[in-house]
């Protein structure tokens, strides 16, 4: 079956949307002019080339965020949230505009793209209330006339690392925690999502004026990994909050440990959902197909695996199969377009080498994984998804494959499916559909499912901001978002005050 299509962009387009949309948000991309190209995925055109930091960049970014920090800690909390609820709205005002940069930039579909600025939004409400919720516990003493507290203050700056398939939600999940907590942040954006990052920073910048904020509590850092090194080694950087590839977080984890930095590493996942014979099948094949299918596989919380019950197994797959084939691929600003590009030709090797390799292994691919509309756009990825019948998961199964391909594999009982579930290095989101209480009790339990997101009769993306976000294993054990998110990006004092006029002290010791 052959997916149909919406045509790419035509030349221009995107680039011409690209600065009408930055115009708006107030952005003279002239005074960001430098050799990095920005290229559109959907396309391969050059949508703008903007600035390289440097090293010294690095340093006069970190020194201005600490500097501006000194200031900005002592004040008040809830004083604080009035900025990032200025920005919160800015973000509302601009969202059409942020979302056609994260299109053009990433090749996410509309929807998807205003979802992902509306994630922003959200998580300025939250951070916004825990300005005034930044509670410490205060705790009874074991001597008399004694006070036993903890109090929470600002931590320094932090560095926000962000990888290019969320280009603007990440930063925000950090950047408005943080700076309610009493941070500065300093943002390395990844190199393929410049122009999103410039503009999610231009309306900051307007909050901070606007507040009367000290105006170094932010900025941005346009660099590669090298000098991106540069600022994860940079002992001045309290947090180090590193979204990407468990490749990056092998890099910047022991080099932000050996300085004793803190670091909040959110990783790469390996999602799985499990289908038992209970399942409501319309339900499920929704939930599987956005999963795995949408933002052309390009989500940390992808489902890439499914473990389905033989019984059900071929029926569902052809269900899968069939559904795959009506999802329109193309141009992502396009009404009706449910599949946009891949990132850029990296990608599209890795999607075709995985391909081969499950084959090699035994792998049946039963739709999709076919490159289209190679003609009408050769510079740009666009590709089928795929679904590949597994006869195990040993070999190419166990990477994260950024792309969508959906490995199937069957499973007789449940204990079976569970260990196929957690059989992987990675521990980021994972699913079970069925109708039956006991089975998603025991999968939700402690010897259930070992990763970071759980869900019952619901896919493995998709994610509220009210929950905490991210994953165990190789994925990190970080986690952004959710009820005490903001501990993360604070420091934790233990007080202790003696009004008693005695001395004793703890554990009955006698000394002068
Ligand atoms: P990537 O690892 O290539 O890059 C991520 C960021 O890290 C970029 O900004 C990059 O420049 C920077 N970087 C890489 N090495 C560095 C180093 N040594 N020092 C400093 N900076 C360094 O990832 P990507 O291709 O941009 O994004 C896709 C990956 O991100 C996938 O693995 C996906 O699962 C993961 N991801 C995880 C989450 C999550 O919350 N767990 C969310 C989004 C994406």
């Amino acid at each position: 079956m052959t997916n149909p299509h919406n045509a790419p962009p035509a030349a221009g387009e995107q680039t011409a949307a690209v600065a009408k949309a930055l115009r708006a948000l107030g952005v003279d991309l002239d005074a960001f002019a430098g050799p990095r190209e920005t290229r559109s995925p959907a396309t391969g055109e050059v949508l703008a080339r903007t600035v390289e930091h440097t090293e010294a960049d690095v340093d006069a970014a970190v020194a201005a965020a600490h500097e501006a920090f000194l200031t900005w800690r002592d004040v008040p909390a809830p004083v604080r949230g009035n900025l990032v609820k200025r920005w919160g709205r800015l973000l509302t005002e601009h969202k059409r505009e942020l979302a056609v940069l994260v299109t053009a930039e990433v090749g996410k579909i509309e929807s998807e793209a205003l979802g992902e600025v509306q994630e922003m939004i959200d998580i300025c409400d939250l951070a916004v209330g825990q300005s005034r919720q930044l509670f410490g516990k205060t705790l009874p003493s074991e001597r008399p006339g004694h006070r036993l507290a903890e109090t929470w203050h600002p931590l320094g700056v932090v560095a926000v690392v962000s990888a290019f398939n969320f280009p603007v939600a990440v930063y925000a999940w950090n950047a408005a925690l943080a700076l309610v907590a009493g941070d500065a942040v300093v943002w390395k954006p990844a190199e393929a999502t410049n122009l999103s990052a410039i503009g999610v920073d231009a309306l900051l910048a307007r909050a901070v004026r606007e507040v009367g904020a000290p105006e170094g509590i932010h900025r941005l850092v346009l660099a590669d990994r090298v000098v991106g090194r540069h600022l994860v080694d940079d002992p001045r950087v309290a947090l180090v909050s590193a979204t990407g590839s468990v490749r990056m977080g092998r890099e910047i984890g022991p080099r932000v440990a050996e300085r004793f930095g803190r670091v909040l590493l959110e990783l790469g996942g390996n999602n799985a959902a499990i289908v038992a014979p209970s399942a409501d099948l319309d339900l499920a094949l929704r939930g599987i197909v956005f999963a795995a299918a949408g933002t052309a596989g390009q989500r940390c919380t992808t489902l890439r695996r499914l473990i389905v019950h033989t019984s059900i197994a071929d029926a569902l797959v052809e269900r899968i199969a069939a559904a795959y084939g009506t999802l329109t691929i193309g141009d992502p600003s396009a009404e009706g377009t449910l599949i946009g590009p891949l990132i850029n030709r990296g990608s599209f090797e890795a999607q075709q080498a995985a391909l081969v390799r499950a084959v090699a292994e035994g792998g049946t691919v039963v739709a999709g994984g076919a490159r289209v509309l190679e003609g009408e756009a050769p510079e740009a990825f666009y590709v089928e998804p795929a679904v590949v019948l597994m006869p195990g998961q040993d070999g190419v199964v166990q990477e994260e494959t950024f792309a969508p391909i959906l490995y199937v594999l069957t499973y007789d009982d449940l204990d079976e499916a569970i260990a196929l579930q957690n059989g992987v290095p990675q521990g980021l989101s994972s699913a079970i559909f069925t109708q039956d209480q006991a089975e998603a009790e025991r999968f939700l339990s402690a010897s259930g499912s070992d990763c970071g997101i759980a869900n019952v009769n619901i896919g493995t993306s998709g994610a509220e901001i009210g929950g905490a976000f991210g994953g165990e294993k190789e994925t990190g054990g970080g986690r952004e978002s959710g009820t005490d998110a903001w501990q993360a990006y604070m420091r934790r004092a233990t007080n202790t005050v003696n009004y008693s006029g005695q001395l004793p002290l703890a554990q009955g010791v006698k000394f002068l």
